[in-house]
């Protein structure tokens, strides 16, 4: 049965080493290693020993070995906590490092003009770091050492609280340790509550890194943290930036308010002594350093956002050929059309043109056969005047030849009537002379006979 710091047995699952405490927060492992396996008695075997720093860091997590930490963490973090702790609190106050590891953030503090010391469990890293920074370091734990109560300013721990079985127990015999306005500089990984395993597998996060069941035994949150103090009375916590801020946090602790000092302070503390002038250097120096990574992010991302905007218009110069290429190609079989269109338009205009001259001839033509209409028109009115004059002459020819006909006929008629009237002359003059010559009866009678019918 587990128990988290602030007493609660009860977990939500996190993932199979680690538990999160339904109470304060903080994520508890479920697979630490025993209290007593944690102390360094047997510096070969143990696990906080010899090898804890000579191969374990190097093997099993890929990290650089102590002797190249002890000259890539001074001008990098060191320089970072040193600054905050500047601000918090002044050279020459009393400065304690909990697990100090090779000790340069220690030598950084005696540089700056601090009264400062370290503890390490492992008596191999304590000689390590004694020889080579030159300063004070003990054997811990801590609880173990005789340092008056109430006699140190600042007691740092960086990566030390999630490795901690007890944590209220030592944070507490350290509140002990520190001057009444003495303060805590604690950096440790922050479990951000409500943080999902699988999401962070997922998404690779950062805070993977930290899930070490064996050593990191509790991963406050900052709401863990301050219940954490707060019941230890020390209730002021002022949050700063973590140098590592993607998985750590980073904060100063006290019983009492703190006492800031601004940046004209801190430097004119430093520049009284000559080593002051040497770490106010070093601070400059890490102050440019970060403004040159700024501006080198800043120009980084910008280098990325020229490059993207380069990409696009690259593709847009690629459509824009390849539109080039296909408006040629239609620029090509349109003049090819053109020409096709303009070659149509000259033989049309051939055509017009002997049309235009075959409309001419035909005007022409036109207007000769209008004359001769004309004329022809003036002859057939002659002619019909000559026409009517000859039926009017027809129409008198033939009412004078009716008339001569009827005459004609009045005169044939006449005349038969003269020939009859003469027969019938000739015949009483025959038988006039006859009856005359004869004497006859016969004769006598049809003389009367007949001068009786022509009387
Ligand atoms: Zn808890």
């Amino acid at each position: 049965m587990y128990t988290c710091w602030c007493g609660n047995k009860d977990f939500f699952s996190f993932n199979a080493d680690y538990g999160e405490c339904g109470v304060c927060g903080t994520l508890v492992s479920l697979n630490a290693l025993l209290p007593e396996q944690l102390q360094v008695n047997d510096d070969e075997t143990d696990f906080y020993g010899k090898k804890y720093w000579l191969n374990h860091q190097i093997e099993d997590f890929g990290y650089p070995g102590i002797e190249n930490r002890a000259r890539a963490d001074l001008p990098e973090r060191n320089l970072h906590w040193l600054k905050t702790l500047l601000k918090f609190s002044l050279p020459p106050a009393t400065v304690l490092e909990l697990g100090c590891s090779h000790g340069s953030f220690v030598a950084l503090l005696k540089q700056s003009g601090y009264n400062a010391s370290g503890v390490e469990m492992s008596p191999w890293v304590v000689g390590y770091g004694q020889k080579t920074f030159d300063v004070p370091i003990f054997i811990g734990p801590v609880e173990t050492l005789k340092i008056p109560l109430g006699s140190l300013d600042v007691i740092a721990l960086m990566d030390v609280l999630e490795h901690l079985p007890d944590p209220v127990a030592t944070m507490s015999h350290c509140l002990q340790l520190l001057k009444p306005d003495g303060l805590l500089l604690i950096q440790t990984p922050q479990f951000k509550e409500g943080m999902h395993y699988p999401t962070l597998v997922e998404t690779r996060g950062a805070f993977l890194e930290q899930l070490k069941p064996d050593e990191h035994l509790f991963l406050f949150s900052d709401r863990s943290v301050r219940e954490l103090f707060r019941r230890l009375g020390a209730e002021y916590i002022q949050f700063e930036p973590a140098i590592f801020g993607h998985y750590d946090m980073f904060f100063a602790v006290s019983r009492v308010p703190f006492k800031i000092h601004d940046t004209g302070k801190i430097e004119s503390v430093l520049l009284e002594t000559a080593a002051g002038r040497m770490t106010l250097a070093f601070l400059d120096l890490q102050k440019r350093e970060l403004e040159v990574v700024q501006k080198l992010k800043e120009s980084e991302t910008d280098r990325a956002a020229r490059l993207n905007n380069i990409n696009a218009l690259n593709g847009m110069l690629k459509d824009l050929e390849y539109d080039h290429l296909a408006r040629g190609e239609q620029i090509d079989t349109l003049t090819v059309m053109l020409r096709e269109v303009e070659a149509d338009r000259a033989a049309r205009g051939d055509q017009i043109d002997t049309l235009t001259v075959m409309v001419r001839e035909v005007e022409v033509d036109r207007a000769a056969r209008g004359e001769q209409i004309d004329k022809l028109t003036a002859m057939l009115i002659e002619v019909e005047a000559d026409r009517a004059a000859r039926g009017e002459q027809i129409d008198t020819l033939t009412a004078m030849l009716q008339k001569s006909e009827a005459d004609r006929l009045a005169k044939g008629a006449l005349i038969d009537v003269l020939k009859e009237n003469l027969h019938i002359l000739f015949l009483r003059k025959s038988f006039h002379w006859l009856n005359k010559l004869t004497n006859w009866p016969e004769v006598n009678k049809i003389t009367e006979i007949i001068n009786k019918l022509y009387e």
